[in-house]
């Protein structure tokens, strides 16, 4: 009982899952199968209307004319468009549910159709892979439901073939309901673990792995190009505050250094730690915003009050990112934007430096303080 209410509280996020299975190169091969699998879901329902006695029924032909009318352009939407946003995948799986029952309960013959109930297994498993334990439970009892009553109406139906029906029903609830019900709760477990590998556990920063996975969100976000501006920091001389004050005390100094730059850039910036003492922001503003936050911060980080003040370098970069190259151009806006920082450290530390092209004739690093 404790883990059954372990499992339902068990936060989800969508937007984590899609960002992961991103991340792993996944997502692209998953959204064109399911566009085909819209598509064989629609050239089943078109067979299915020239079977002689199947679609005879007016419901069951208006059911079945509406599933091959409209699973052509949801395919279509899967196989050229992004990935859909929380509220359309939820749409996606209610679209799909209820037009499944709606064919099976109103198509004429229920002891034929059935085993067809068999299709609901197939949005399970989508539902499965990302999404949580209420859609998960929604959906299942939702599929039951609809095959229980096709059941009735079977056996309402050919009474002479009862056993038939009941093996039906046995054979239903095993496709539907072994695989989602062994997997869903495992899968859970082992998502929440893995979470942890995308945060850095000193500073509860996303590392380099949560970040590259929040970057391919970001294009999920605007899913257009857009002008984006990266940060790097890195505290000045921090060596010399672990070789003074202990190490420690050097772990306490990145960690606060961490929670000033959150309290300066809170989402939708992703912020990430790099590595050692060295941290980077990248969001979707206009660049003028962020130099201005980022001289507040660099204020904030030499804060006199503290036991070891310090200060930082920071660099600042900015770029038009392109929707379908994020990564790649995310990328060279870092090292941009860490150049700056280099520039602002041989400048003697604790300013803002600022990145300009150097083929332009304007020069190379703009510098303040
Ligand atoms: P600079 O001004 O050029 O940036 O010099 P620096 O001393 O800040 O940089 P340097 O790269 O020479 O040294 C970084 C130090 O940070 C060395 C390493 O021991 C320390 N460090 C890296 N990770 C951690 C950590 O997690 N905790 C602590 N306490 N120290 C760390
Ligand atoms: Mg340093
Ligand atoms: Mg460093």
């Amino acid at each position: 009982m404790n883990s059954l209410r372990q499992w339902w509280s068990l936060p989800v996020d969508y937007g984590w899952n899609v960002a992961y299975a991103r991340s792993q190169r996944g997502l692209s091969i998953t959204r064109v199968l399911i566009g085909i699998f819209c598509w064989l879901y629609g050239t089943a329902a078109a067979i299915a209307l020239t079977i002689p006695g199947l679609g005879d029924g007016t419901l069951g032909r208006w059911a079945l004319w509406f599933t091959v009318i409209t699973t052509f352009p949801v395919g279509s939407a899967w196989l050229i468009g992004g990935w859909p946003k929380w509220q359309m995948s939820i749409a996606f799986v209610l679209y799909a549910d209820i037009v499944l029952a709606a064919v099976l309960l109103s198509v004429d013959g229920p002891s034929e159709i059935l085993p067809m109930a068999a299709l609901f297994t197939v949005m399970g498993s989508y539902v499965v892979g990302f999404h949580g334990p209420k859609l998960f439970t929604a959906h299942h009892v939702f599929a039951l439901v609809t095959t229980a009553a096709l059941y009735v109406s079977a056996l309402v139906d050919g009474r002479e073939q009862r056993l038939q029906t009941n093996l039906y029903l046995i054979m239903l609830i095993l496709v539907m309901f072994s695989a989602p019900l062994i997997c869903h709760p495992l899968l859970m477990l082992l998502r929440r673990d893995a979470t942890g590998a995308f945060y850095d556990p000193l500073t509860g920063m996303r590392n380099r792995r949560g970040f590259d996975a929040a970057i391919g969100n970001l294009e999920f976000r605007s899913g257009s190009d857009a002008s984006v501006t990266a940060v790097v920091i890195d505290i000045d001389n921090f060596k010399a505050v672990n070789d003074r004050y202990g190490h420690e005390h050097g772990d306490s100094v990145i960690r606060t250094t961490a929670t000033r730059i959150l309290e300066a850039f809170p989402a939708p910036a992703i912020t990430v730690r790099l590595g050692g003492e060295e941290f980077a922001v990248v969001c979707v503003d206009d660049r003028d915003s962020v130099i201005e936050r980022s001289e507040l911060l660099r204020i904030r980080l030499c804060d006199k009050t503290d036991r070891s003040p310090l200060t930082a370098s920071l660099g600042v970069a900015e770029a038009v990112v392109e929707a379908r190259d994020i990564e790649a151009d995310i990328n060279d806006l870092l090292s941009r934007a860490d150049q700056a920082m280099y520039q602002a450290k041989r400048l003697g530390g604790d300013r803002v430096a600022l990145y300009v092209d150097h083929s332009l004739p304007s020069g190379a690093v703009d510098e303040r303080q």
